[in-house]
């Protein structure tokens, strides 16, 4: 277990005891798309913007041009010295395993990566993925993350996921018997959803093998399904304060050594319609663990 003494176990100290440094994730947008709005039709999940969380400055379409900006960017902003590819847009494995396998090789031989992360959905990882994985896990630290969101099968129905919670649990145990680093990610707030469902989400989580997390609150994204949805009938959705509270009862139900890289959204401003915080993201870090310490709780207190 570590000795951090601070209450929870944030990402960027999990990067520097894993790494040795800091280490940051050049975003890399494979064109994929996602088999929940491309395959089946259904639409995609409720809460997703039609551009699938795309990173800003990743314009170009080639592969190599968008690693060269990226590790530019990133080097520019943080003069970082460690780098992560991360395919970040859509599914990263939809799309057949020798596409996949000429798109990481590409990346690969554009810059010397420190690791890759590839997020997807939990029911898209076919036994050609899984070998692919593990070829690339021969050569570099793998990453997955994986869209699990609840762990409440009501409300993946409702928010039109597409899976299930034991897709997430099969997907969590094959990644994790190939050597591959989990980090699901999970959102409080989830319409339908009370804290005892994330209190759930956290504890069933944390008995399984994964290794780090990212915590989304729910935002209201413009031109989502979800939008539409809270424009009818509008749901409550937390400010900062009840916020914090309900994330520190899910950080108190995480293994202590669970990386948190994540405990809130970002979304411009301008493409956000609830909640609007008065915090800045800093300041609701600094709130966080003032709120924790105060109260003497800390990461996977309640844990077991
Ligand atoms: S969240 Fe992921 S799986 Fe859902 S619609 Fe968006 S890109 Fe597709």
């Amino acid at each position: 277990m570590h000795t951090d003494p601070h209450p929870f176990y944030n990402g960027r100290r999990f990067m520097q005891d894993r790494y040795g440094a800091p280490i940051y994730r050049v975003a890399i947008d494979l064109g994929f798309g996602c088999p929940n709005r491309d395959e089946n039709g259904a639409g995609g999940c409720t809460f997703c913007p039609p551009d699938g969380s795309r990173a800003v400055f990743n314009k170009s379409a080639r592969i190599a041009d968008q690693v060269r900006e990226g590790v530019t960017f990133v080097r520019q902003r943080y003069g970082s010295v460690k780098f992560m590819a991360y395919v970040q847009t859509f599914t990263g494995t939809f799309a057949p395993a020798d596409q996949q396998k000429a798109c990481y090789e590409e990346i690969l031989s554009a810059h010397h990566f420190d690791a890759l992360t590839i997020a997807t959905r939990p029911d898209c990882i076919d036994r050609p993925t899984l070998d692919l994985f593990a070829e690339l896990r021969e050569r570099i630290d793998l990453w997955v993350e994986l869209g699990v969101q609840t762990s409440h099968n009501t409300t993946l129905q409702r928010i039109n996921r597409g899976h299930t919670w034991a897709d997430s649990v099969q997907a969590i145990t094959q990644l994790n018997n190939m050597g591959i680093t989990i980090a699901p990610h999970i959102i409080i707030g989830l319409p339908g959803e009370e804290p005892e469902h994330f209190s759930q989400t956290a504890s069933q989580l944390s008995a399984l093998p994964i290794q780090a997390i990212k915590i989304h609150n729910l935002h209201i994204i413009r031109g989502t399904q979800m939008a539409t949805e809270y424009a009818a009938t509008p749901f409550p959705v937390y400010d900062e304060h009840d916020y914090a509270e309900v994330l520190i009862d899910t950080l108190r139900r995480l293994r202590p050594d669970i990386g948190i890289l994540r405990v809130n959204t970002d979304t411009p401003k301008q493409e956000l319609i609830a909640p609007r915080w008065h915090m800045v993201k800093t300041q609701f870090l600094s709130y966080l663990e003032k709120q924790m310490r105060a109260t003497k709780v800390r990461q996977g207190d309640l844990c077991g």
